[in-house]
Formats: C-alpha cells, structure tokens, sequence
C-alpha cells in the first residue's frame, strides 16, 4: 500500500487466546472478514486494533497489549483493547446490537436505546481511536470495520495527522431516510462517519440511502450525487460501493476436499436425507428471514404431495447475541416452525426439516453446501450474505440451485439465481417449485454463470478495490483530509 502502513480497527480479532486447561491455546475467528484481512495483513504488515475477547488474551501481550500475528509466523500486531462487562453490555449487545443492528436493517419495532447504550458506545469508540493514536504515523491508512465505529472517524480525524487517510467499509445495509430519521442519535452517527475520507458500501442502494440521510440531517454538508462526495466542516469523503466477496478458490478447494465427502457421507446417514437436499446456514437472527422460509416450504409441502418424502430442508443455524430478547424470541419462534412443519408433515421414515446447531468445520460446511441441491438464502434485509456466495464456490460440480432474496446485497450481484421476496409466501413456494423441476441445462448455465461472478469478485478482489481507491485518494490529495 505504498509507503504507507496500514492500521485496521475491527470489534473482532483475528486471534484469540484461550485457556485450556493450563494451557493456552490459540482460536482462528471464523468470520469472513478476519479470514480475509488477515492474509492483507500478513502481506503488508501493519497493526490490527482489536477487542481481545479471549480469557487467556491478556497473558501473551507485551505492555502495550499487543502480540504478534499470526502467532506461528508473525507478520504483523495485534493490539487488543480490554471491555469491560459493563462496555460490552452496553456498546456491543447495547448500542450496536440494539440500536444501529435494528435500524440498518429496518426492523425499528426492534430497537432499544439506553442512556448507558450511547454513552458507552462513545466511550468505547473513543478508547479505540486512543490506539489508533498510538499505531498510526502521517501517510499511513486506517481502516475501520463496520457499524461499531460509527463515531471513531471524525474523533479521529482529530486527533491523526491531516496525512494519515481514514476509510471504513459499513457491513451491513444503510436504510432510507424514513427509517434513518427514527434513530437515536442519528445526526451524530452521520457526523462521525463523514469523519472518513472513504466511506464505502456493499451496493449502490445503500450509498444512495446514505447520501440522502446527509442531506436530510446534517446541516451545511453539501453532497453531490454525481460523483458520490459529501462536503462537510472543511473536508470531504468519498462515498462509494464495493461489494464484498469470499475466498471462493479455497472453498472450491474443501468442496471438493475428502473432508468434505467424508462429512457428507456420515451426515446423510445419521438423519437419513431424501433424495433431494435443500439448505440454509444462518445466524439466528430475525434479519435472516428463517420463519418466512419455513412457512414457504410448509406451503410447498401443502400444495406438493408428491414431493413429502422426496425433499429434506437442512437448517444449519448458529446461536447469536442470545442475551438480547429479540434473538431468544427468533430463537423460540424457529423452534416452533420447525416442530409445526415437522408434526405436519413428517412420518416415520421421512424428517421434512433436520435442523442442527452443531458448528461445523470449514470443509464439513463445503461438503454440505456442495451435495446440497438447491439453497434457500431468504433474508429480509441482509448488507451482502456470504452464505449465498460460498454455496455458490462450492458447487464445483456446477450443479445446484440458489433461491437467494432479492432483500440481501448479494441480491444485486447474483443475477443468475431464482429470486425471491421472502415474505411473499406464495410467490417464494413458486420459486421453490421452479428450482426444483428447473432442466438441468438451464441449472448448469445458471450456476457456470454465477461461480464466475463469485470468483471474479472474490474477497481479494474487494480488499484490492478498497486499498486502490484509499491509495489513489491519499495520493491525489496528498493529504488524508
Ligand atoms: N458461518 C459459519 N457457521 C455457521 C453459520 C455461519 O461458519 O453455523 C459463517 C458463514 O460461512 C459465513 C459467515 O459465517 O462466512 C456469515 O456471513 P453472512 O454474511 O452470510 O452473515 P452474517 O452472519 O455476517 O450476518
């Protein structure tokens, strides 16, 4: 990235320690992005800013609280900052997760505010930017992560040297001003990212809603559509779109590893599968759309006798933010439609519906996604949806079908997919239908059509578009600001 360093600040780390036993052990976080930065990091060195959440975190740091990563070959630092129960109860499953979580994906029925919420969620990103402070040296980037550091950008900028660039890439959706005017402290979540000299989106539809809440609630800030540009107290950020992608040739790599088929294998005989297979691998979160699947493959089964006993729907959900009374209902509420379909429908040698909440290795995943005939991705709002790319990577066989909802980024990108609104039940049980019957020439040029976009656009595609248009900006300008 040039001469410059690079500084990422992100709410998960990359590595934790973890006691076991006496000893400590290190722990990979699963998630797409730190899988993804972490080789950008490995390769151009630099500092990784995160909350160390691991028990045995604190063991291996230096004074400074950082340790070098990966541990077995370290090629640059981790700094770990320490929360607090109280700061992770009200900044984490507080302001982020019942605030800002809710309202950029619509759901304002869903969002909570507390005095604490905000005040620690301030608190909290102020306590980051103080480590970015001590990472980051004039011409240098930093790029946050995501919707946890609404406020850091503009304290940061200033605090940084006017040469250092700030950027950040906002995960999940940005709703349209309708829905932004309802949240708390909205006009400061504006302000503190217009503190980014780069602002990027996963899809056009999202920068443009974020435009329009400036115009709307930030007094004096001057944003022109055309190139993407707010003007606001001095300075300007480019807000732009670059959607997100997966490391689509190493899940090709598992799909079609023995890991995977010995997976299959064992799974497909333990819940006795039909012949046809179809899957959902979600957090249980009320954005995913999981009821609404449920009803829509009920209905299937309703109006498609023929087909009990042919289909088994496998819902790979992983328990999330449980402390929050929105997830134990969505929780609740999945149970119930899976005993419903399954008390319906089921009999002696067929379950319509296996649900499982076992965490699954990389490549039993792969195994999954690839034996999998046809997968249903159904969110109600959703900023990109990985799961909809890596079922895609993974259909070496150019086989299978993807039922993606129009509501997810990724919605936009995968034009070859069987669409669907989620909440349309009938219209979603039609799509069902068509994916299942669909000539298999027509299912091979589709899927043919989608691995190319997948792998064309792949997380290390996203990470160079991020990195090029921040270096491009620092160099034009000469200047961060
Ligand atoms: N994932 C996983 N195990 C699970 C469920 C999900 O490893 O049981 C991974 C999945 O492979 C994907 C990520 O978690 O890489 C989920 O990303 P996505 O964008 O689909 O949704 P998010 O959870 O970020 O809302």
């Amino acid at each position: 990235i040039g001469d410059g360093g690079l500084v990422v600040v992100s709410n998960r780390q990359p590595y934790s320690h973890t006691y076991d036993g006496d000893d400590i052990a290190v722990e990979v976080h699963a998630g797409g992005l730190t899988a993804g930065l972490d080789p950008v990091m490995q390769a151009v060195g630099g500092t990784w800013i995160a909350w160390g959440d691991g028990d045995a975190d604190r063991e291996v740091v230096d004074e400074n609280d950082c340790v070098a990563a990966p541990p077995e070959d370290p090629g640059y630092t981790l700094r770990r900052i320490w929360l607090s129960d109280e700061e992770v109860d009200d900044y984490y499953y507080g302001f982020s997760n019942q605030v800002l979580w809710p309202i950029c994906h619509s759901a304002l029925t869903r969002v909570n505010e507390w005095q604490s919420y905000w005040e620690r969620y301030r608190t909290v990103n102020e306590r980051f930017v103080e480590a970015v402070e001590d990472h980051a040296e004039a011409g240098d980037i930093v790029w946050f992560q995501d919707y946890h550091f609404a406020l850091a950008p503009a304290i940061a900028r200033e605090r940084v040297d006017d040469e250092t660039l700030l950027m950040q890439f906002w995960h999940i959706p940005w709703p349209a001003w309708d829905t932004f005017r309802g949240c708390p402290h909205g006009e400061a979540i504006l302000e503190g990212l217009l503190g980014n000299d780069l602002l990027a989106f996963h899809v056009a539809r999202y920068r443009e809603n974020f435009l329009a809440c400036v115009e709307a609630a930030v007094d004096d800030a001057v944003v022109d559509h055309e190139t993407g540009t707010v003007s606001y107290d001095g300075r300007t950020t480019q807000v732009t779109e670059f959607p997100m992608g997966v490391q689509a040739d190493e899940i090709a790599e598992r799909a079609a590893s023995e890991e995977a088929a010995a997976f299959w294998d064992e799974f497909r005989a333990e819940y006795d599968l039909a012949d046809t297979v179809a899957v959902g691998v979600d957090r249980l979160d009320y954005s995913k759309g999981i009821p609404e699947r449920l009803r829509a493959l009920e209905q299937f089964w309703e109006r498609n006798p023929e087909w009990r006993g042919e289909l088994t729907y496998v819902e790979n959900g992983s328990e999330s933010r449980s402390q929050i009374r929105a997830y134990q209902d969505i929780q609740a509420r999945i149970e119930e439609g899976v005993e419903r379909v399954n008390d319906r429908f089921g009999t002696d040698d067929w379950t319509p519906v296996v649900s499982f909440r076992d965490y699954i290795s990389k490549e039993a995943l792969a195994g999954l996604y690839r034996n999998s005939d046809l997968a249903l991705i159904s969110p109600i709002r959703d900023g990109m949806n990985l799961v909809a790319q890596e079922y895609v990577a993974a259909q070496v066989d150019d086989d299978g079908v993807l039922v993606l909802s129009d509501q997810a980024g990724a919605g936009s990108l995968l034009d070859a997919a069987v669409m669907v609104k989620p909440q349309d039940t009938c219209a979603f049980t039609d799509a069902i239908e068509e994916a299942l019957t669909m000539p298999e020439a027509e299912r091979r040029a589709r899927m043919r059509h989608l691995r190319r976009q997948v792998t064309e656009n792949d997380l290390a595609a996203w990470t160079a578009l991020n990195l090029k248009a921040a270096m491009a900006l620092r160099d034009a300008s000469g200047s961060g600001a």
